[in-house]
């Protein structure tokens, strides 16, 4: 099947600056691709030569199969929503929703006939009198959706379009965007540097860095299968370790931490050997905690710490864990059992991981 949108090599220097080099992806109809990654890492540019607004150093873009380098922004079968939505305030939903169909030159009934289904798409039927300002915040995200909709892209670019809503209504519109997608069954192209709202929404994330992609999948393979020492780190809460490896025995590895502690883990069939420096990556639902050192006795990595802090957030809630022998603080779910709600900070305790939960990655040195 022919992907919706396919970029080959893509690369975007501005002077000296590499912005993006070598960035290759195809994304298949109708699905929802996420590129994830920090501030400045080359997002933006990658939407932009997308939309057309920028030229590629080198490299190519195809829509549908084909090249769209030749073709103007505004002739391009692409649409993007901003996080400023963008919205004309003087204009009621309507004639917001209907704008772009106006300038194509659509009949009036016609546009009045793609207006009301998408209305209908978008869950709001009747509300097209209604002024912009008379919105809720998440209403007012579908309304910018559906006007690019109504233009019927093959491609949707959506740049950070939560991040201007309260944290409440962010939660709801991952929902809402991901069923969104569907309902319009159109592919969608989302830029965001917050996991939570890549892991949620896509079948599909890029993990950028510095440029480039350092690993597509979905989310689940970037949370447990990470590929490089950033993903791990940047996908998901974890615990990290610097040290040198020590013992190495086929995918297991004894490293002792820059602070004195000998922890197990893993490599996952990377080339790492003895007298390696490398960082040790656990999650914290990956680590049981426990008054009894007795009840960890199975798992190669045995600490014991003091509670420095509990961060309480519902079924959610973690505790920090100092006081260890390697001085460091140690991130840990907390489990929803009634033993563990008398504790506080200052209270004496006993964490364990298996070896195999410790993802092991070559570093440099500390
Ligand atoms: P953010 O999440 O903060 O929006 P981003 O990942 O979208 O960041 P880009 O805006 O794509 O990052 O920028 C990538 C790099 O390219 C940055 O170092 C930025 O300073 C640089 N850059 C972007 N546009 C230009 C420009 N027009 N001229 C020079 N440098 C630019």
């Amino acid at each position: 099947m022919t992907p919706d949108l396919e970029c080959t090599d893509l690369t975007k220097r501005f002077g000296d600056t590499t912005a993006v080099e070598n960035v290759s992806f195809s994304v298949p109809p109708g699905s929802f691709f996420s590129i994830l990654g920090p501030s400045g890492c080359g997002k933006t540019t990658i939407m932009r030569m997308i939309a057309g607004f920028l030229e590629p150093s080198r490299g190519d873009i195809l829509i549908k199969g084909r090249s769209v380098l030749d073709v103007a922004p505004n002739k391009r079968p692409v649409n993007m929503v901003f996080q400023h939505l963008a919205l004309f305030p003087m204009m009621n939903i309507a004639d917001n929703i209907g704008y772009g169909l106006r300038r194509a030159g659509l009949q009036k009934s016609e546009i009045n006939r793609k207006i009301e289904e998408a209305l209908d798409r978008i869950g709001l039927p009747g509300i097209g009198s209604r002024k912009v300002d008379e919105l809720s915040g998440g209403q007012k995200q579908r309304v910018a959706i559906a006007r690019c909709m109504v233009l019927e892209p093959d491609v949707l670019l959506l740049d950070e379009p939560l991040g201007a809503l309260d944290l409440k209504l962010r939660e709801r519109m991952k929902v809402e965007l991901k069923s969104l997608q569907a309902a319009f069954d159109t592919t969608f192209v989302y830029i965001t540097h917050d996991q939570s709202e890549a892991l949620v929404m896509s079948d599909t994330i890029a993990v950028m860095n510095e440029g480039r992609f350092e690993q597509m999948g979905t989310g689940r393979d970037l949370y447990y299968r990470p590929d490089s020492a950033f993903v791990a780190g940047f996908v998901g809460d974890t615990n990290r370790w610097h040290g040198r490896i020590e013992r190495q025995d086929g995918e297991r590895i004894e490293m002792r931490t820059d602070s004195g502690m000998v922890l197990r883990g893993v490599t996952h069939g990377r080339a790492l050997a003895a007298g390696d420096h490398a960082d040790i990556f656990v999650r914290p639902e990956a680590i049981m905690i426990s008054h009894s050192e007795q009840d960890l006795s199975h798992f190669d990595n045995r600490i014991s710490g003091q509670v420095t802090s509990l961060l309480f957030n519902g079924a959610a809630s973690r505790v920090l864990i100092g006081g260890t022998a390697g001085g460091e603080e140690i991130e840990v779910n907390l489990p929803q059992s009634g033993e563990f709600a008398s504790l506080s900070k200052g209270s004496y305790v006993h964490i364990g991981w298996a070896g195999d939960q410790g993802n092991c990655f070559s570093a440099g040195a500390a």
